[in-house]
């Protein structure tokens, strides 16, 4: 599992900020906006969310294969790249297989309508994708994938779990059947925006009391604002936690069919 970025919405450094971290020269204060792939080799690369920063993370991280994206909310921060995959439509010569909730799907359509209209344009291309609604766990090319219902302020979202691994963004509590689905994870990436309380949001004293209830030995922080500066933050967590960084990688065990 790489994080292709770690960042909140507006990614970090924000524009036209002048805060230390927005200044830092630690490249593990830059942030993009909030994605992860995960590559089971021999079976399948899966991208969660398409962020705006989309096109630079699969160049940095010289991603040359997305066999599926998997959606976890149709906010901006996590949708807007979807243009970008027209690169691996045209590489892997068809659409690729999409999963997001009904909600999500509903956004999507709407956002990028240009893309479901059935229009035939002349000239450049559309995003092609295969559209399908999760309702339960499902498999990608044999990796097992188990949705994890969150909430995020009122709205109902998704996590993923991959065996050993879940990942968790944009969330400010998790649903009463998630702690189940959860049970025996080894490697945790969960929401943590910033110290002060947000609406929508974990803040990091609320993601470590969620992290010490789940039990993963190890976890990871991620959708940061720059109020969290890394090396700062990293020294006053807790054995276990640490803050995400772009391009950091896990290696875990998934589930294969
Ligand atoms: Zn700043
Ligand atoms: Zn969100
Ligand atoms: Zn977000």
């Amino acid at each position: 599992m790489t994080v292709l970025g770690c960042g909140t919405s507006s990614g970090v450094p924000m524009i036209g900020c002048d805060c230390a971290v927005c200044r830092s020269t630690d490249p593990r204060d830059t942030r993009l906006r909030p994605s992860i792939v995960v590559d089971v080799p021999g079976h399948a690369t899966i991208l969660v969310d398409t962020t705006p920063d989309l096109r630079q993370q699969a160049l940095t991280h010289d991603i040359r294969r997305v066999d599926a994206i998997l959606f976890t909310h149709g906010h901006a921060d996590h949708i807007l790249g979807l243009d970008e995959i027209r690169r691996y439509n045209h590489m892997q010569g068809g659409p690729i297989p999409c999963h997001a909730d009904g909600q999500t799907w509903d956004t999507i359509r709407h956002v990028f309508s240009y893309a479901f209209d059935g229009i035939e344009r002349l000239g450049g291309g559309v995003p092609k994708v295969q559209a399908h609604t999760i309702d339960g766990p499902f498999a990608v090319n044999g990796v097992r994938v188990v949705p994890v219902p969150l909430w995020h302020g009122r709205m109902p979202m998704l996590g993923f779990r991959f065996g050993s691994f879940a990942y968790l963004t944009d969330c400010n509590r998790l649903a009463d059947e998630a702690w189940a689905l959860l049970a025996g994870v080894e490697t945790l990436v969960l929401d943590a925006l910033r110290d002060r309380p947000h609406t929508t949001h974990f803040t990091v004293d609320e993601a470590v009391a969620v992290i010490a209830r789940i039990g993963a030995p190890r976890n990871y922080l991620t959708h940061m604002t720059h109020d969290l500066g890394y090396a700062a933050t990293n020294a006053r967590l807790p054995p276990g936690v640490e803050l995400a960084y772009d391009g950091l990688v896990v290696d875990a065990q998934v589930d294969i069919d």
